[in-house]
């Protein structure tokens, strides 16, 4: 049996919107990235945050991210300056008015992007695509909420987005077809490989991954292991290139546990629940790598245990 994988080709695909400016909301780990790869994809960027000092270190990371791809010969200095010259930013949302597609990239907060569509959808063009960076939460719950939910749609990047291949579609129960056609040659544009996945909790990646990393605070919690012997065991035992605690780290221990709780509320599956253990560090504001401190402490030479 012949089984559709794609989507059917409409005549509506020829009309999707061509792309030419992007908005990011959010100026974090993975705005800036976004940002980042628009920019030097030649599109023009205009960033957004409600924190003024974000948007300032965004644009010290995208430097140096860019220098780190010049001295590999990835892009020359010109093409740094070029895209770094692309990108405006500020605080007011009435400036992402003429991008042709908002992606919201902030805090993983439902209730905090709810408030970011109601204040940004007013100040957007018609025509414009509104996506959502999120790892987990409903593209048809959040697309409800907006003007557009024709218009609204999910693309979620990897971390950290210069380097990661892959961008996940998501489509929401009203997200249209030029739309979807419209954000998949976007990320193909962005030199990323597309898989479209329905819109179910967390998606494919977070479905997968986020449980895993879990269940490995679960194996810390339970004394299955330490955080060096676990974080070892899955790299050279399951060929994974960096361990669950590692990862965690990188990803943010506040998004991980977001995640869960959405898997959590979203399946009503016990096998879900947050590990207290990860939970505790997030109360303690140990978030990973961006606030220097998770599993690992990030203030020495070399990363170590944090406990
Ligand atoms: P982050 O904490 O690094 O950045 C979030 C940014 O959002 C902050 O700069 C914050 O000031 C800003 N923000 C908060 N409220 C805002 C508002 N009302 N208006 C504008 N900006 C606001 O988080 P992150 O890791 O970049 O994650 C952002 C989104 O991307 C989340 O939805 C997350 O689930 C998703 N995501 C994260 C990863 C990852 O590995 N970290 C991977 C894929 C997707």
């Amino acid at each position: 049996m012949n089984v559709e994988v794609h989507p059917r080709p409409s005549k509506d695909a020829l009309t999707s919107p061509v792309i030419a400016s992007v908005g990011v909301v959010g100026a974090g780990q993975m705005g800036n990235g976004i940002a980042h790869v628009s920019a030097l994809a030649g599109l023009g960027v205009v960033m957004v945050d409600v924190n003024p000092a974000a948007l300032e270190k965004a644009r010290g990371v995208m430097s140096k991210n860019m220098d780190r791809q010049v001295a590999k010969g990835q892009i020359s200095a010109d093409d740094k300056q070029a895209a770094l010259a692309r990108i405006t930013h500020g605080t007011d949302s009435a400036l992402l008015g003429d991008c042709d597609i908002v992606i919201e990239a902030a805090t993983e907060k439902e209730e905090v992007k709810r408030a970011i569509y109601k204040s940004l959808c007013p100040h957007l063009k018609p025509s414009a695509i509104l996506a959502s960076n999120t790892s987990s939460i409903s593209i048809t719950r959040l697309g409800a909420v907006t003007d557009r939910p024709e218009r609204f749609i999910g693309m979620h990047f990897m971390n950290p987005v210069p380097v990661m291949k892959l961008v996940e579609v998501i489509r929401g129960i009203a997200t249209d077809e030029p739309t979807f056609q419209a954000v998949d040659a976007l990320a193909r544009k962005l030199g990323k490989t597309t898989a479209t996945s329905e819109d179910f909790p967390a998606f494919i990646v977070n479905r997968v991954l986020i449980p895993m990393i879990n269940e490995a605070c679960y194996a810390l919690h339970e004394g299955v292991g330490n955080i060096t012997s676990i974080d070892t065991a899955m790299k050279l035992g399951a060929n994974h290139p960096m361990g669950p605690f590692e990862l965690a780290d990188f990803i943010g221990l506040d998004t991980c546990v977001e995640i869960m709780h959405v898997l959590h509320d979203g399946m009503g599956d016990s096998k879900y629940r947050p590990c207290p253990l990860l939970v505790k560090y997030v109360e303690a504001g140990w978030y990973g790598r961006k606030t220097g401190k998770g599993f690992y402490d990030y203030s020495g030479e070399t990363p170590r245990p944090s406990r």
